[in-house]
């Protein structure tokens, strides 16, 4: 896809509206088919096909809905507020093939950080220049891959790693990662990567010494960062190594922003980095970003089965709360909750014996009242840990069979599950798309 026909994009005039609202899936579009309705129809259909007294194993797995309509409105966010960054989309966040292939069609980049994600990309019919292997240390047979497969561009941060580099891959184009202050994060990064400031002088000298090509610096503020301080920070740092690069007969032309924006606070964020960039990065460097969780989060949407119901009773009072159990938790696609510090909530999707079905209604979110009733809930496995909510409150009496679904779930959820205990890794995705413009790029009907 040419940059040409993204700018034509950008151009719908449907986008603006979009972002007249955060929450841009609750705008109509063209009165016909809003996202949400689209999401609702496919969530409906699937639960609705399920008869868990005479289903076979696995027929009631969760599942994902995802809206790639949804990924296509934050590309354009992104080239709105951010019109100098190209994205290079970071694999590891969501691998969904559908994804990857929308990206590429909008002409983004792609970082990757293994062979497997580095073969991926390539298998999708992208272009090793759109790659970036982001990984400042790496494995040998590895780096050996991406030599061979001409994916040129690749971080570093130590001594080490440069000498691997110089051994396996002396014509790699070479970031030099820095260090950055990442305690507003939710991830933190940079107590495992990236080279403190007063190590870069060094780095830049035996760069040189082996003969490498170093093209730029690259920064990552840190998953899930919060304060848009950090970026005017990082690029200023990385100005002090752009100047100390050329100190040392290198000329640098490409600035990494790497990732760590959210849906929540990208315009604060975009507009402070790009300040920072005008103030400290002249035109002619060219600089590209990281986004992973911004693209993807809010695109999707889990459904979850109720296999179980324990229900205990307050001696005292004889009140009655219950636990729920999910065929999906901790050791699978709610990893996000240990691995990304989330916090999902859950929303009630079909009840009853009679099906009936509440997405999106305002009655299925949690309650407020003090005749609701309290739930926990836990996922599939024998392990205590695996407890997806302590204390909820719904309206709605819960039983087996029943189904629940979560939102904004597209960010370090399936890409991270396992197979624990005998528990299905696998995840059925159906895919959406409120977007014609993307429709029209994925040729989908
Ligand atoms: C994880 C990661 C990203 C993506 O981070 P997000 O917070 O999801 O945007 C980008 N770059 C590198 C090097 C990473 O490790």
């Amino acid at each position: 896809m040419s940059s040409s026909a993204t700018e034509t994009l950008v151009t719908t005039p449907t986008l603006d509206r979009y972002f007249e609202n955060s929450k841009s899936s609750y705008i109509e579009l063209n009165g016909v088919n809003t996202p949400k309705q689209l999401i609702g129809n496919a969530l409906k259909e699937r639960v609705q096909n399920i008869d868990h007294d005479i289903c076979e194993p696995g027929d009631e797995d969760t599942f994902f809905v995802a809206d790639l309509g949804e990924v296509y409105r934050q590309h354009m966010r992104w080239k709105l507020n951010l019109p100098r960054v190209k994205p290079f989309y970071a694999v590891k966040c969501n691998p969904d093939p559908q994804v990857i292939r929308l990206l590429s069609e909008l002409g983004t980049g792609f970082d990757c950080a293994s062979k497997a994600e580095i073969e991926m990309v390539l298998k999708a019919g992208i272009d090793p220049s759109r790659i970036i292997y982001a990984q400042p240390c790496k494995t040998n047979s590895y780096v050996r891959y991406a030599a061979n497969q001409g994916v040129k561009q690749m971080t570093f941060d130590n001594t080490d790693e440069l000498h691997k580099i110089k051994k396996l891959y002396p014509g790699a184009e070479l970031y030099l990662r820095i260090c950055t202050d990442d305690s507003s994060s939710l991830c933190r990064l940079s107590m495992k990567f990236g080279a403190a400031m007063d190590t870069t002088e060094e780095l830049l000298s035996l760069a040189k010494e082996l003969g490498l090509n170093v093209v730029g610096v690259s920064f990552h503020v840190g998953s899930g960062a919060s304060d848009p301080l950090a970026f005017m920070n990082a690029v200023r740092d990385a100005r002090t190594v752009f100047d100390q690069a050329a100190d040392h007969g290198f000329s640098l032309h490409t600035l990494d922003v790497g990732g760590g924006f959210c849906s929540e606070t990208f315009e604060d964020m975009a507009a402070v980095l790009s300040a920072a960039l005008d103030n400290y990065m002249p035109s002619h460097i060219n600089v590209i970003g990281e986004p992973g969780r911004y693209y993807v989060s809010s695109a999707f949407t889990i459904a979850c089965h109720i296999i179980a119901r324990r229900t205990i009773t307050l001696p005292e009072t004889g009140i009655k709360s219950y636990m729920l159990y999910l065929n999906d938790g901790l050791y699978g696609n709610f990893s996000s909750i240990i691995f990304d510090h989330q916090n999902p909530i859950a929303h009630v999707l079909q009840t009853g014996a009679n099906q009936r079905f509440h997405y999106n209604a305002l009655s299925s979110q949690q309650s407020h009242h003090n005749e609701s009733t309290e739930y926990s809930i836990w996922g599939p496995t024998c392990d205590g840990i695996d407890r997806i909510a302590e204390s909820v409150r719904f309206d709605h009496t819960l039983d087996m069979g029943d189904w629940l679904y979560f939102e904004d779930m597209g960010a370090y959820t399936k890409c991270s599950a396992t197979r624990f205990n005998g528990f299905s890794d696998a995840h059925d995705v159906v895919y959406v798309c409120s977007e014609p413009g993307a429709k029209a790029l994925l040729g989908m009907k």
